[in-house]
């Protein structure tokens, strides 16, 4: 993807369920932090749980990508890290933000210390609080508590230390249903307590990519399946909307309860699209079949006649499967004409403009592109701010005769809620061009022609709403599409675009 769409963050868990073992599975966190890496890069960080330490808990965080933070580049201090935050549990985090800084404090786990053992718990957190506002009024008006952070995390740690209250240690699962009656959004969470007690919950609706499976009595959860591939876990399982496991501390027994009483789900289509990695399975899906998928209905939809100067560039490394699944249903080349430069790092081409950091980001092979007839084919698009960069370069610099913009994704019209930076209505490019949204994600040619043209494309396509559901094999009513199709799964998702679409209608000129 050409846009700052941003990833929400990647979750893992491990537990030694060998009770005369009591190995160190911290060593395994950074690892499996590497294979969530493309989920975010702002901040990485472990929790490990060690009986036999003083500090039950112990949480090792910091911002960088998962290589700074443990400095894997260094043997010796990576492995020390590794030690000194030895334990039988543990869980990880990478962070982007979605909200809040760009700061350590604001890496995750969130750590929430008590001198007693079951209310000093941590947390790692994927996903976004929808009602955050009303939950944070709430918080502080009625109960006295404070937020230093203000981000959505700190008000789950607040929200579990409450479910925490008193003097009975309640059971996890009545915890969790608890908090799942107040929160609205997205949100799956490793919990970790001083007990050595282990929660792994996935959302009532299942909006966030979440599997689990057991290796020589080595219990692993991660956000996505790569995670689990990469350790050779036989039988990845997806949990499925409002379940959870639960590990006791005690006797390292493995329960999978469900906790919240689902019966949608709303699984955020945006993962297979571009989120997640592609060789990762979301629910039994896998992703870059989808993809491929994408791809195919975008070749069945072609209107230009293809002829022997036509070449299909997809934008790496995301476009890549539905490029050359397009590029081969019309039988003509697919090529890596844009190259990415895989190792220009994200401090370096932070703060330029977008056309910069196009230009930092990808290299353009003219030889390939001269003269051609180029079929560009994006993941989806945002702003449009880069794609139009990319196209002018693809012209000027690369000699194409004609670009045509191909998308696998529907237009755009819509901020999504839960977890992923999706602008306002005002920054995104397709709402720009059509008083009321299409539901369908099929716009008139006449509309088609002038999106082009802004973006100085010579045609444009669209993967319509209904092919992204049979693309990944899913029924609509098991997906969240609510930016392409303004239909939110949750009350505080539909309140705040309601909210949304008002305030972008004042800004409009009256016809
Ligand atoms: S609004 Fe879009 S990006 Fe957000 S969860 Fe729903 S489908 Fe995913």
């Amino acid at each position: 993807m050409l846009e700052d769409i941003h990833h929400n963050c990647g979750v893992v868990a491990v537990y030694d369920l060998d009770r005369d073992r009591n190995s160190n599975v911290a060593r395994h966190i950074p690892e499996f932090l590497l294979d969530l890496q493309h989920r975010g890069q702002l901040a990485a960080g472990m929790t490990t749980y060690n009986a036999g330490r003083n500090r039950l808990l112990y949480t090792f965080k910091d911002t960088g990508t998962v290589n700074e933070v443990f400095q894997l580049g260094q043997k010796i201090i990576a492995e020390k890290t590794v030690e000194d935050f030895s334990g039988i549990a543990a869980i990880g985090h990478v962070r982007y933000a979605t909200s809040g800084r760009d700061e350590s404090d604001y890496a995750q786990p969130f750590e929430t210390y008590h001198g007693r053992r079951w209310k000093w718990f941590s947390i790692g957190f994927n996903g976004n609080i929808a009602n955050f506002y009303s939950l944070r009024k709430k918080l502080m008006e009625k109960r006295s508590y404070h937020m230093i952070y203000n981000v959505d995390t700190e008000i789950l740690n607040h929200y579990i230390a409450y479910g925490l209250r008193g003097n009975t240690k309640p059971s996890l699962t009545s915890l969790f249903k608890e908090l799942s009656e107040s929160v609205d959004g997205a949100y799956n969470i490793v919990f970790l307590n001083a007990d050595g007690d282990m929660a792994v919950i996935r959302d009532p609706l299942a909006m966030r990519p979440l599997c689990y499976g057991v290796k020589d009595n080595l219990f692993i959860a991660a956000s996505e399946s790569i995670v689990l591939k990469n350790f050779e876990v036989d039988n990845i399982r997806f949990f499925k909307p409002g379940e959870m496991v639960l590990i006791d501390g005690k006797t390292r027994t493995v329960k999978l309860k469900k906790y919240a009483n689902s019966t949608l789900s709303a699984r955020c289509f945006f993962e297979w699209v571009y989120f997640s990695h592609v060789s990762s399975i979301l629910d039994e899906h896998p992703v870059y079949m989808a993809r491929v998928a994408f791809g195919k209905i975008l070749a069945e939809l072609e209107t230009e006649t293809m002829d022997s100067s036509c070449v299909a560039v997809p934008v790496p490394d995301t476009a890549k499967p539905a490029g050359d699944a397009y590029a081969f249903q019309l039988q003509i080349p697919s090529m890596e004409a844009i190259v990415r430069n895989r190792y220009v790092g994200r401090t370096f081409i932070e703060g330029a403009d977008r056309v910069k950091k196009a230009a930092r980001k990808y290299t353009l092979q003219e030889h390939m592109l001269r003269n051609k007839r180029v079929f560009l084919i994006e993941d989806s698009v945002v702003r449009s701010t880069t794609a139009r960069a990319l196209i002018q370069r693809l012209k000027t610099i690369g000699g194409a005769k004609e670009v045509h913009l191909r998308v696998a994704c529907p237009p755009i019209i819509a901020p999504c809620f839960y977890g992923i930076h999706i602008p306002s209505i005002t920054e995104l490019f397709a709402p720009k061009f059509f008083k009321f949204p299409p539901r369908t994600g099929i716009l008139p040619q006449k509309t088609l022609k002038i999106m082009a043209k802004s973006v100085d494309a010579d045609s444009l396509i669209y993967l319509p709403v209904n092919e992204v559901s049979e693309s990944i094999g899913l029924s609509q009513n098991l997906l969240c599409q609510a930016c392409i199709n303004g239909q939110y799964p949750t009350p505080a998702g539909r309140h705040l675009y309601e909210k949304a679409l008002k305030a972008y209608h004042s800004q409009q000129p009256e016809d």
